[in-house]
């Protein structure tokens, strides 16, 4: 966890060096998908590392909203001190996460504690607290909560809960704290915009320097533009050490040290003050979403493949990958099926298609037949001269040790395969080879739905392993908790 001390020398250090800032290593949550009613607030927040959780990658949006958490959030979102000598409760010892913002945050009268010496850091935050905390923190002078509740009201931070209630005493989920913290933060988020009245300011620094224009108030946040000494700017509103400010018809956030109301003076220049120059921002990164597993269903059309008691492999590899599919969908990581219709591909189609997309991964399902004697689970991986062979092999030995776990068929292993999906394949690549379609005991796992569904989950387990293990994604952690089961064994 970054700590606001650093984030604040690397404010001050970050105004001389003209490169542009590189993307913060924002948190992500697995739980807060696109489509979630606080996505964008959330992920606002997450930007300038100011949302705080019980668990890693995890938000828990409908979960109560204690005393301890919002103290914590609103010390970040201001640029309180995360350290603090002063014990001020019995029940928030040296070991509390929020220690130092709770101890801080009292010491400026922006929250308080209960009798006793106590604060009570797990207790539920209300309504009413809410609006008294976002109140004092952003410095609204409201010195009730019916004041404050009016000023979040006017402002278009919160809205009242109906027939001109503010629901006081109503309790706060972490979602909805979040959003009203993102409003109160950045007035984009408020429905009616900027409600506050502007000062003009100016730009001061070094002639040599440029000042960063944030989408936030922490050097976590990106910089959208830099300006230069004795450019104006409109100031509305404080948080913490900085400004929400409007300049070059945009808006985002200055550090307040280096604005001045006086404009600075320069020597002669060509042209002062200069024109700020725009900065091309990274894509905002979300959890696992950065990760395409390619899923190919093989044969297709005149090309059955194995056929055994009616079935054909091409029928009954589509349904398990489209199940397969069905599995992913539900998490951030994307997936493409290379078929999802009854059409032939060639093997060397089947191979760039990963290369095509850039996916990182690839998995061929087939179903296996030997004249009827032959029977269970095998997988393959390309095993010479491939850039992947590590990878592909792990990827290999996960799925299958899943889709063991979950038919129980015979172990027929992980082996080397020289097939051209694999061998041609320029990502790591496995084809797992799920039963015998001609052999009487596998086929009637093949043959059944509730089967096919638990072999495809095995599939989407053993990829989710792989990336867990090989390719170290703790995010990944979360997912297993939502498909009720647990990492598998490490191997690689
Ligand atoms: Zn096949």
């Amino acid at each position: 966890m970054k700590k606001i001390g650093l984030l604040f020398v690397l404010s001050i250090l970050s105004i001389t060096a003209l490169s542009i800032s590189s993307a913060s290593a924002a948190t992500v949550f697995t739980d807060i998908t696109t489509t979630h009613r606080a996505y964008e607030e959330i992920y606002y927040l997450a930007e300038g590392d100011i949302p705080t959780s019980d668990k890693a990658y995890i938000f828990s949006p409908d979960a109560p909203m204690t005393r301890a958490h919002a103290a914590a959030m609103i010390g970040r979102s201001i640029q309180l001190s995360s350290k603090s000598n002063s014990n001020k409760f019995s029940d928030v010892p040296t070991s509390n996460f929020a220690y130092g913002y709770i101890n801080e945050a009292v010491s400026r009268g922006i929250i308080f504690g209960y009798n006793n010496n106590t604060f009570k850091p797990n207790q539920t935050l209300t309504r009413g607290e809410m609006a008294l905390l976002i109140s004092r923190a952003f410095g609204y002078q409201s010195a009730t909560t019916n004041d404050a509740a009016n000023e979040l009201m006017s402002k278009g931070i919160s809205s009242g809960v109906g027939k001109g209630n503010f629901g006081t005493t109503q309790q706060m989920k972490r979602g909805d704290f979040a959003v009203f913290l993102a409003r109160a933060i950045n007035a984009e988020f408020r429905a009616g915009g900027i409600k506050e009245t502007s000062s003009k300011m100016y730009v001061n620094v070094s002639a040599s320097d440029s000042l960063n224009f944030r989408k936030g108030p922490g050097s976590g946040y990106n910089s959208t533009k830099k300006f230069f000494t004795g450019y104006p700017v409109d100031v509305y509103y404080s948080v913490g050490e900085w400004v929400y400010a409007k300049g070059d018809n945009q808006v985002g956030f200055f550090h307040k040290s280096y604005l001045s109301t006086d404009q600075p003076s320069i020597g002669s220049t060509d042209q002062y003050p200069k024109e700020p120059i725009d900065l091309e921002l990274p894509p905002v990164k979300e959890p696992l979403n950065d990760i395409l597993v390619i899923v190919d269903p093989g044969h297709g059309a005149h090309d059955p493949g194995a056929r055994g008691y009616g079935f054909q492999e091409k029928n009954i590899v589509l349904d398990v990958s489209l199940r397969v599919k069905k599995y992913f969908q539900q998490t951030p990581i994307q997936v493409k099926l290379t078929r999802e219709t009854d059409v032939f591909l060639s093997l060397d189609t089947r191979a760039a298609f990963a290369s095509k997309y850039k996916a990182n991964s690839f998995i061929s399902v087939h179903a296996n037949a030997l004249n009827g004697s032959a029977n269970g689970t095998e997988t393959f991986y390309y095993a010479a001269n491939n850039k992947n062979v590590d990878q592909s092999k792990a990827l290999a030995t996960y799925v299958h040790e899943r889709m063991l776990e979950a038919w129980g068929l015979r172990d027929r292993g992980v082996k080397p395969g020289n097939y051209a999906v694999l061998r041609e394949n320029t990502v790591p690549s496995a084809l797992a080879e799920i039963g015998f379609i001609d052999n009487r005991t596998d086929n009637a796992y093949i043959a059944s739905a509730t089967r096919r569904e638990q072999i495809a989950k095995a599939i989407f387990l053993g990829t989710l392993d792989y990336y867990y293990h090989y390719e170290k994604r703790p995010e990944v952690a979360a997912l297993y908790t939502k498909f009720n089961t647990k990492p598998s064994i490490k191997h690689y």
